[in-house]
């Protein structure tokens, strides 16, 4: 590391030792020995040594990592989902406009053969079913955006508070991740993600 010595006058050539992370700190952010001792004397303990940020850099790129993976994991089985669900919908759709055909052409015969769609269909298509999925989707979705908005207050604390400890806002940073990812492992995200892909396997579609 290149030399890093103090500014404060009286200070001079004291090694810096590390950085002050009080969020409401006047004081310049690196310290000395004898910064530590006096102008942060206040909040030593939020006064980390390079060594120390390290480990904490380290822990929140592993962390933010592991969260990307995760939402980069639901996001490509949510499309999935809706591509299947799509192409049901269209196989569907193609179904009922050939029998549509068929009828106003009067050839029953032909409607006759896909009688056995139509039964199930007919069986099946219904409002609930319709607003199970709907339902469903918007609780993903509404799931995702509190995600989202937790993300996003971490960023306007930052800019907002003046004499915020820091720890608690480390703390807080922790449980917006943990509460981010409980959502993405077994909360809210993957209950509905099991309703959808229930709602896959009792299709309409034969
Ligand atoms: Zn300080
Ligand atoms: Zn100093």
């Amino acid at each position: 590391m290149g030399e890093f010595h103090c500014r404060y006058e009286d200070h001079l050539e004291e090694a810096i030792l590390g950085f002050c992370i009080n969020i409401g700190c006047h004081q310049t952010p690196q310290f000395c020995f004898k910064c530590f001792n006096t102008n942060q004397k206040q909040h030593q303990f939020e006064c980390l040594p390079f060594q120390k940020i390290k480990e904490h850099i380290q822990e929140y790129i592993q962390k933010e990592n592991e969260y990307y993976g995760k939402l980069q994991n639901f996001e490509s089985s949510f499309n999935n989902f809706i591509n299947q669900m799509q192409k049901k919908v269209q196989n569907n759709l193609k179904k009922i406009l050939k029998m549509n055909e068929f009828l106003s052409k009067g050839e029953y015969l032909n409607f006759k053969s896909d009688i056995k769609f139509f039964r199930k269909y007919h069986s099946k298509v219904d409002e609930t079913e319709n607003s199970k999925l709907i339902t469903s989707i918007n609780s993903i979705v509404s799931a995702l955006e509190n995600i989202k908005q937790d993300y996003i207050r971490i960023d306007d604390e930052v800019n907002a508070l003046t004499d915020y400890n820091t720890q608690q806002y480390l703390n807080k940073a922790k449980s917006y991740f943990e509460k981010g990812e409980q959502l993405v492992q077994r909360g809210i995200i993957s209950r509905s993600i099991n309703s959808l892909k229930r709602f896959n396997i009792d299709g309409i579609q034969s």
